[in-house]
C-alpha cells in the first residue's frame, strides 16, 4: 500500500541516524469550530528515524493557541536544519540528545521526542508505557468534542458521536463569537440532550466546557452559575492566555474562588514551568504533546500534577493516531482523557490506539504501538 504523502518526502542519510520527513494531509469528517476559528483540514508531519535497522516514528505539526502560533512549514525548516546534527548521533542514550532537543520549538521537539521514544521502545521490545511501569489497562473514558455552531448543528454532532461510540463524556466548546446568549443556548440544549439520553438509555453523561480563551472576566463570571446549574464538571481556559506569566496567573486567580466546578488551564499551560506557576490557581491542567514538546516533558507534568493534587487532562489538536497513540501511553496517569481528534479524520494513515467502549487504550506493539500504512523505509 502506498504511503499517503501529500508532497515529496525529504530524506537525509549520513552518519548513524537516518531521518525522513513526510507531509501528511489530515481531513476532518466534521470541521471543528472553536472561539478562534474553524478547522476542516491540516497538514502534519511524519518524522521517521532509522538506526541499526529499527525505525522510530513521530508526528508533529503547526498549531495556534491564540498567543503563540507555529506553522507546519516552520517545523519542516527547523527539522531540516537539524538533520545533519542528528546524522552524527545515535538515538541512545536519549539523555545525550537533551541539549539538542532543548533548543527546538515545542512542535519540532515533539516530532523528534516521539520518534526517539518509539525507537527506544522498539529497541527494548516493549511499549513505552510499560517501560515507565504504567498499567496499560488503566484508562478513563475519553471525551468527545462538540464544536461551536448553531444549536441544531451541535445537537446533530452529538448524535453523530453517539452513532460512532458510546460516549459518556461530552466536551462543549464555548466562547462563541455570537456572544454569551449563544453560549447559554448551547449549554442548555446540550444539557437537555444529555438528560434525554439518560432517560432513554439509563446512561449518565458528564458535561465539560472549554471556552478556548474566548471570554473576558465579566463574561466568564456571568457563565459560571449557569454551568453549575447544568452540572458541568469542569471549565477549561475561560480567559485568553497571556504571555506575561503574572498576568496569566492573575486571570485564573480571579476566577478560582468563584468557580463551582474544576478550573482547568490549557492554552496557558505548556510545560512544567507553567504548571508550577498555575498550580495554586487551578484544579487541573490540559497536557498536550505539541505544547509540551513530547512525551518526556508530558510524563514529568502528569506525575507532578498528581503529586500536587491537580487533575490531569490529556488533550489534542487536529492530531492523527500517531500523536494520540503516543499520548495514550500516558493514560494510566490521566483523569480526563480528551483524545478524540483522530476519531474525526477520514484519511488517518496511522493505526494503533484502540477504542473499547469510550475508553482509549494504547496500541499493544512496542514503542508507541502505532503503525503507518506503507511506510517506505
Ligand atoms: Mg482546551
Amino acid at each position: 500500500m502506498a504511503m499517503p504523502v501529500a508532497t515529496g518526502a525529504r530524506r537525509w542519510q549520513a552518519g548513524s541516524m537516518h531521518c525522513r520527513l513526510h507531509r501528511i494531509p489530515l481531513t476532518k469528517a466534521v470541521p471543528l469550530a472553536i472561539s478562534r476559528g474553524t478547522t476542516a483540514s491540516v497538514e502534519h508531519l511524519l518524522l521517521a528515524i532509522e538506526h541499526e535497522g529499527i525505525i522510530g516514528i513521530g508526528e508533529t505539526g503547526g498549531f495556534d493557541t491564540g498567543h503563540r502560533c507555529f506553522s507546519t512549514d516552520a517545523v519542516v525548516d527547523e527539522l531540516s536544519a537539524l538533520a545533519p546534527r542528528l546524522a552524527e548521533r545515535s538515538p541512545e542514550p536519549m539523555q545525550e540528545l537533551e541539549p539538542l532537543l532543548a533548543d527546538l520549538s515545542p512542535p519540532a521537539r515533539c516530532g523528534l521526542d516521539l520518534a526517539l521514544h518509539d525507537w527506544w521502545g522498539k529497541r527494548l521490545g516493549q511499549p513505552v508505557g510499560r517501560l515507565w511501569g504504567l498499567d496499560p489497562g488503566v484508562s478513563a473514558p475519553t471525551s468527545v468534542t462538540l464544536g461551536l455552531g448553531s444549536v441544531e448543528a451541535v445537537l446533530a454532532r452529538l448524535e453523530r458521536w453517539w452513532d460512532q461510540l458510546p460516549a459518556t463524556r461530552i466536551k462543549l466548546k464555548l466562547g462563541s463569537p455570537d456572544g454569551a446568549d449563544h453560549d447559554r443556548a448551547l449549554v442548555e440544549a446540550v444539557a437537555a440532550a444529555l438528560q434525554r439520553h439518560r432517560a432513554t438509555t439509563g446512561v449518565a453523561c458528564e458535561l465539560q466546557v472549554d471556552a478556548n480563551g474566548g471570554w473576558d472576566l465579566e463574561r466568564a463570571r456571568s457563565m459560571l452559575g449557569l454551568l453549575a446549574e447544568h452540572g458541568v464538571v469542569l471549565v477549561e481556559q475561560p480567559l485568553p492566555p497571556q504571555e506575561d506569566p503574572d498576568a496569566d496567573c492573575a486571570g485564573f486567580a480571579a476566577l478560582d474562588l468563584d468557580c463551582p466546578m474544576a478550573l482547568v488551564a490549557d492554552e496557558s499551560c505548556w510545560d512544567l514551568h507553567d504548571l508550577l506557576r498555575l498550580a495554586p490557581h487551578v484544579d487541573g491542567v490540559n497536557i498536550k504533546l505539541l505544547k509540551s514538546g513530547g512525551l518526556a516533558e508530558a510524563l514529568l507534568m502528569a506525575r507532578t500534577s498528581r503529586r500536587l493534587g491537580l487533575s490531569v487532562m490529556l488533550g489534542c489538536y487536529s492530531d492523527a493516531a500517531l500523536l494520540n497513540g503516543a499520548a495514550a501511553q500516558l493514560l494510566p496517569l490521566v483523569d480526563w482523557p480528551d483524545l478524540d481528534s483522530h476519531l474525526n479524520l477520514v484519511d488517518d494513515p496511522f493505526r494503533g490506539p484502540v477504542l473499547v467502549g469510550d475508553r482509549l487504550l494504547p496500541g499493544t506493539g512496542p514503542g508507541l504501538g502505532v503503525t503507518v500504512e506503507g511506510l517506505p523505509c
